[in-house]
């Protein structure tokens, strides 16, 4: 468990940038609620807007502060898409779950998106929302499964705008030489993701939701009605909603175990440069979309509102860190942008994220009222927003699409702990070389 020194958000640049620094109250004491919910990252208290947004007694209880894990950690990159890999075999994903499911994946994935933006304009969230992105190749075989996902999206009658771009028309949105082309998408974007959670996690509470941070979830009794301790107090509800994910067994490891070995905590890292000059912007992103490459360990970039380069990278599966994460991440920044030799890096951080075995994200119940949703594989931004609407429909009885997750088997990670981390290193190096070599 984190000392209490910890729990304070790590030092990010969106911890330095956030606009709403108004902490919530630690819980003493008893409540009795409705829904409890575990977790305050994007999948808890998206769930726990929905909720007062029905009039439904809610509490929120987060170990640290809204958004300290993943969530306030991020690329802040929203992209579509939910259902990770079942949505890459359409026909086996309707024979497993009935005709029509693979459609109803994908319109979940868009789904995840438009909820973020109806709460932005509906509460009035400041997070520097912006529209734009870019999926680039390195290789012919990527720019391949590009143009076959463009023409997906084209006969599903994708609603955005969506272009292939060779290597000389990516010289209007990009100033480098390393990628032979890509895909824009503008339904896509980014946005100063600990301002988003925070405020959405703000709507809530004024809609009623009981939120305290600083606040953790040690011990829960099942029964009809729940009852979940915490250090300093209990909360007794009618449904539970588990929403720790990759951090959830690091802080309360005999909480719910069974959920800890389907998912294998990963981590990322990105820096933030010194604000670049208006010229400096024009020689690096002019356009300012968000740029993902296509490999396993992928790099992802952006800049930020007050013209930062935020570039990430370097997911390790070995639950070691790179010796030094600016070093390398800063070299990996320069093998794209050699012109921002001389921006000073101004902060690094890293996050955990939960990768599940199959890149499925996994929700599920331990009892008739207890939930969870979890396992984004990194990409987690649009679709815990989509998790959150999916956990509360369930509670209201409402299960056909939550089932279309929920009945997926989750594949176990085999071996514990460290042996099971390092295993998975060993898989992932796999990939990085096939990466490297393809
Ligand atoms: C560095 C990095 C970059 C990423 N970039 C992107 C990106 O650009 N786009 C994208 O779509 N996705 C990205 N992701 C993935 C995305 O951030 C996650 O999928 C998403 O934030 C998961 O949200 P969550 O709410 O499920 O989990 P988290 O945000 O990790 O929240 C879990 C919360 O639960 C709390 N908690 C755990 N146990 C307890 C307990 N016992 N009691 C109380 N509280 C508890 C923790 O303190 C934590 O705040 C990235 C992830 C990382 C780490």
């Amino acid at each position: 468990m984190l000392d209490a020194n910890k729990r304070e958000h790590t030092n990010s640049y969106y911890a330095a940038s956030q606009r709403d620094k108004e902490p919530f109250p630690t819980l003493s004491g008893e409540v009795t609620t409705d829904v409890c919910i575990i977790g305050g990252g994007l999948t808890g208290v998206s769930a726990a807007l929905e909720l007062a947004e029905q009039q439904r007694d809610v509490v929120l209880l987060e170990a640290n502060r809204i958004g300290w894990g993943a969530s306030g950690r991020n690329g802040g990159q929203v992209i579509g898409g939910y259902g990770g890999k079942l949505t890459n075999k359409p026909k086996a994903t309707d024979a497993r779950h009935g005709p029509g499911t693979n459609d109803k994946l994908i319109a979940m994935g868009q789904e995840g998106v438009d909820i973020i933006k109806d709460r932005i304009k509906n509460y009035q969230i400041e997070c520097d929302l912006k529209w734009g992105f870019l999926n680039v190749a390195l290789k012919p075989r990527e720019m391949d499964d590009l143009a076959e996902w463009y023409e997906e999206l084209e006969q599903q009658g994708y609603e955005h705008e969506i272009k292939m771009i060779d290597r000389d028309g990516l010289k209007d949105y990009l100033k480098t030489d390393r990628y032979i082309g890509g895909m824009s998408d503008m339904g896509w974007g980014h946005l100063q993701v600990l301002d988003l959670v925070k405020g959405e996690a703000r709507a809530a509470h004024n809609l009623g939701a009981q939120i305290y941070e600083q606040t953790v979830a040690t011990e829960i009794e099942q029964g009809s009605t729940i009852t979940i301790k915490t250090e300093n107090g209990t909360v007794r509800a009618k449904h539970l909603l588990l929403c720790g994910n990759a951090y959830l067994a690091a802080m309360a490891p005999k909480l719910a175990p069974k959920l800890t070995k389907y998912i294998l905590p990963a981590t990322s890292y990105i820096i933030a440069t010194e604000p670049l000059s208006d010229e400096q912007v024009a020689n690096v992103m002019p356009r300012n979309y968000a740029v993902c490459d296509q490999r396993t360990a992928l790099d992802y970039f952006r800049l930020s509102a007050d013209n930062r380069m935020l570039f990430g990278g370097l997911s390790n599966y070995s639950a070691t860190a790179p010796l030094s994460i600016t070093k390398t991440l800063r070299r990996k920044m320069l093998k794209v942008f050699p012109q921002l030799a001389d921006a000073q890096i101004e902060h690094y951080w890293g996050g955990r994220m939960g990768i599940s075995f199959r890149r499925v994200p996994q929700l599920g119940q331990l009892a008739d009222n207890v939930y969870y949703a979890q396992a984004y594989s990194g990409h987690g931004v649009a679709p815990t927003h989509m998790s959150g609407r999916l956990l509360v429909e369930a509670i209201n009885g409402r299960r056909d699409r939550f089932d279309i997750l929920a009945n997926e088997q989750h594949v176990p990670f085999p071996g514990f702990g460290l042996i099971r981390q390092s295993m998975y290193a060993v898989g992932m190096s796999f990939y990085k070389m096939r990466d490297a070599v393809l």
